[in-house]
């Protein structure tokens, strides 16, 4: 496994903002890339990474979320998909605060609706289908917004819903503000 490079909106990289291909089958070279983006997203912190942040167009994303927040020893749910879609969504759009790994120190209250049920492709290949509500639901549309080249900015447009937090803040309350991937 490798540590990849994250790409930030400030670099000017177009690749944040374009579409991401399908791919054909999970190939070895496809879980390669799942398990980097995996090791990068531990090592940046984050809840999340998607092929477009670590400068690959290709409709991949990784999630891992605790099980448990009150709970450490509980474990993580860990997911790494290819070709995610969104194949349900329910429930009244909650507001909820996100960051990401490509726009640091920036975070927003962002709406989405609080359960979704997300299908693809595991890293064996084999079709899944993940019913997801609360953090995780929240951080796996935030992923699957990647691959269409769409940051959570783009859903504020209320002015004061967009904030910074600086990083010593964050290293004082790390639980205010968790950059998702
Ligand atoms: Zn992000």
């Amino acid at each position: 496994m490798a540590i990849r490079k994250i790409v930030t909106l400030d670099e000017g990289n177009p690749v944040l903002r374009q579409k991401a291909r399908r791919i054909r089958r999970v190939t070895p070279a496809i879980q390669q890339l799942m398990d980097d983006m995996v090791e990068t997203m531990r090592d940046a912190a984050g809840a999340g990474l998607a092929g477009p942040q670590v400068d690959v167009l290709l409709r991949v994303i990784v999630v891992e979320v605790p099980k448990d927040f009150e709970d450490p020893d509980a474990g993580t749910w860990l997911y790494a998909l290819a070709n995610p879609e969104i194949a349900r969504q329910s429930g009244d759009v909650e507001e909820g605060q996100e960051g990401c790994l490509s726009i640091p120190n920036i975070y927003g209250l962002v709406e989405r609706p609080p359960a979704v049920t997300v299908k693809g492709l595991d890293r064996s290949g084999r079709k899944v289908r993940i019913k997801a509500e609360g953090y995780l639901a929240r951080v796996l549309q935030h992923e699957i917004d990647h691959l269409e080249g769409t940051l959570f900015i783009d859903h504020i447009t209320e002015q004061g819903k967009l904030f910074r937090i600086e990083p010593e803040d964050v290293e004082e309350e790390p639980a205010t503000a968790v950059a998702m991937g």
